[in-house]
């Protein structure tokens, strides 16, 4: 049977499709049967990682920013790339409440939300190149144990 199933999406970097995104990966992601809580862990990262691409990667220029999206069996994987400024330190930036932009009320949390509410999350950026942040969710993992224990 067939257990893979790809999408992409490229769009303007405005603060408009950040909404968009979010809608777009939740309405992929049904197919996979996810609890509303699944749905919403999904959606506020890639808030996130597209917030962090419109206002840190191409600083609020129009640029485009791109959203893979595949299904490997019960994995949801995403992928959410800017071609803008890139990160100089990866490992730095991933610290919560690290932000470059305190100026902008921003707490610098955006990573540390993905971390938390997705399974997996590799962030690949190069300064002048651009970011890729790549993460990765197992749906239904609550209802397999469950099925488990009532065996
Ligand atoms: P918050 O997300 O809480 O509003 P924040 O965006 O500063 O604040 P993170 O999302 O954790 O916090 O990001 C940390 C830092 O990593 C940012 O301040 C920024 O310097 C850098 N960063 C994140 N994403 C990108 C990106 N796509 N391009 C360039 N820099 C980025
Ligand atoms: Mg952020």
């Amino acid at each position: 049977m067939r257990d893979t199933n790809e999408m992409e999406l490229k769009f303007d970097s405005c603060a408009e499709n950040e909404g968009f995104a979010r809608v777009a990966v939740a309405a992929f992601m049904t197919q996979l049967n996810p609890t509303v809580e699944e749905v919403s862990d999904v959606k506020t990262a890639v808030s996130e990682a597209v917030t962090n691409a419109i206002i840190h990667g191409y600083e609020n220029e129009i640029r485009k920013i791109i959203i893979r999206c595949r299904i490997v069996g019960k994995e949801l994987q995403i992928e959410v790339e800017d071609q803008g400024k890139g990160i100089a330190d990866v490992a730095q930036a991933m610290e919560p409440m690290f932000t470059t932009r305190p100026e902008l009320d921003r707490s610098g949390m955006g990573f540390a939300f993905m971390e938390a509410f997705m399974d997996d999350l590799r962030v690949d950026s190069e300064p002048g190149v651009g970011t890729v942040v790549k993460m990765s969710k197992r749906i239904g993992k609550g209802r397999e144990l469950w099925t488990t224990q009532s065996l």
